[in-house]
């Protein structure tokens, strides 16, 4: 373990010490008061860690309810085609966050098929406003809304659905380029108009989410004198801190981007704490040493610790459809239990380790669905990276697992995709390829692992 020691620097440990309760420059930590988890894992009211935004004053939750994947009544859809909001399961989750300390909920026009602004807003409403943060976005993902016209509409809409007069966190959604940035926020003068929103009040903090290469980032870092970011969202996890470039060339490691933050004293907001669930769903050899480190902890509080250890960090966002994903996450924040240096450099050899695995960066978010000849992208993708994961990939048919690997390949894949939906219907026309925040090569990724399906089932590996 010598050399993962290496990885942590004197500067990151000291920060990260900092953030188990002591107030920093920027931003401050606090825990609540009675600082213990009950044996079960579940967390008590009163004991969430709050982190300060230096520029408000506002006490932030460090769990932050993601409001992107909320859970849809099975079988019935509506008039419109799209699926119906199990609004009475979303009231109860954001009723058992909010009286367990969580007061940041982020959502989007373009989460849950449009409907999870209205479910947010719908659950909200039922308590004083003052009570939690809305973080919302200016979405841009369907072109025929990038006028200026349109895009007025879409914030006028948030602000209709979400029954508020006011966002407190307002987001130019997913920036990744130069050219689209300038398209479609500065060009067609919405960055003006949000800047004048914020001058006004009814924008508290304006910001953006990033998925895009370093020489973008540090674009957006040198007109900050211009724009005057409130806070900054990325994507940020033990995995993603030193290899997000190796993952996908266009994307920027979260250290560098956090540490340019951090020394503009920007506010970090934290998405994919988990990589869309991957940094849960861990290979089982990987399993195995958490567990034998940590028994009773679970997979994935490892992950939330490790992002909310950077005192940098406003809330750390985890899009939770079941209850006991967020009773787990309450339970790391509430408090807070900041790794030690011996634990980071754990994490670190965990990352590395699973960079031995070649998995497809897939994180279940959907932007790239609904797929016009109706293949379900995302369910191909993480049954493959299951699969690798299990160690269930044969590359030979002379491999002693063999047998055993291609029916759990064959036989999950038919369970998983529907046959209509499977990767052998693809028609490469790549309208996918530009929602897809990863960067992921669709099509490419399809083809490939259709060929790789199509000689498990003709037994010519
Ligand atoms: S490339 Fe394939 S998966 Fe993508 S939209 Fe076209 S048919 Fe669907
Ligand atoms: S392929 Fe890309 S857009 Fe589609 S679910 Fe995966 S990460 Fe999201």
């Amino acid at each position: 373990m010598g050399k993962e020691k290496e990885y942590i620097s004197r500067r990151d440990f000291l920060k990260t010490v900092a953030a188990s309760g002591a107030a920093v420059s920027g931003l401050s930590a606090c825990a609540g008061p009675s600082g213990k988890n009950d044996k079960t894992g579940t967390a008590g009211p009163g004991e969430m860690t709050y982190r300060t935004n230096p520029n408000t004053g506002d006490k932030v939750s460090l769990l932050g309810f993601g409001m992107m994947r909320l859970p849809f009544i099975k079988g019935r859809k509506a008039e419109d085609g799209r699926d119906i909001i199990d609004q009475e399961t979303v009231d109860r989750m954001v009723d058992y966050a909010i009286g367990h300390g969580v007061n940041y909920f982020d959502t989007s026009p373009a989460y849950s098929q449009g409907l999870s602004e209205q479910a947010t807003g719908l659950a909200l409403s039922r308590y004083p406003r003052d009570r939690y943060f809305i973080a919302t976005k200016l979405s841009n993902f369907d072109e025929s809304t990038h006028s200026a016209e349109a895009s007025k509409q879409m914030y006028h809409d948030s602000m209709k659905f979400l029954k508020t007069d006011y966002i407190d966190y307002y987001l130019l959604h997913s920036l990744s380029n130069m050219k689209d940035f300038r398209k479609r926020y500065v060009d067609n003068g919405m960055m003006d108009f949000l800047m004048e929103e914020r001058a006004a009040g009814r924008i508290r903090n304006l910001g953006f989410s990033y998925h895009g290469h370093k020489e973008f980032f540090d674009y957006l870092m040198s007109v900050h004198d211009r724009y005057h970011w409130d806070f900054v969202q990325i994507q940020m996890n033990y995995l993603d801190w030193e290899y997000a470039e190796k993952i996908k060339s266009k994307n920027t490691n979260a250290d560098y981007m956090y540490y340019e933050l951090e020394k503009r004293n920007i506010p970090v907001v934290i998405m994919e704490p988990l990589l869309g669930g991957r940094l849960s769903r861990v290979p089982e050899n990987i399993m195995k040493e958490f567990k034998e480190r940590e028994p009773e902890m679970s997979v994935a509080s490892w992950a939330f610790r490790f992002v909310g250890s950077y005192p940098g960090v406003l809330t750390a966002l985890s899009g939770m459809t079941r209850m006991e994903h967020l009773q787990d996450n309450l339970a790391t924040y509430s408090p807070l239990k900041p790794l030690t240096e011996d634990e980071l450099a754990f994490l670190h050899h965990i990352g590395h380790m699973m960079m031995q695995f070649k998995t497809v960066p897939c994180n279940d978010c959907k932007y790239c669905m609904p797929c016009p000849y109706g293949i379900d992208i995302p369910a191909i993708l993480l049954h493959y990276n299951k699969c690798v994961n299990e160690d269930n990939i044969p590359t030979s048919s002379g491999s002693p697992e063999y047998r055993k690997a291609r029916r759990a390949y064959l036989v999950g894949y038919d369970r998983s995709v529907p046959k209509l939906r499977q990767a052998d219907r693809c028609t490469g026309c790549g309208q996918c390829n530009p929602h897809c925040p990863q960067g992921i090569d669709i099509p490419k990724e399809l083809h490939r692992i259709d060929a790789y399906i199509e000689k498990l089932k003709q037994e010519t590996l």
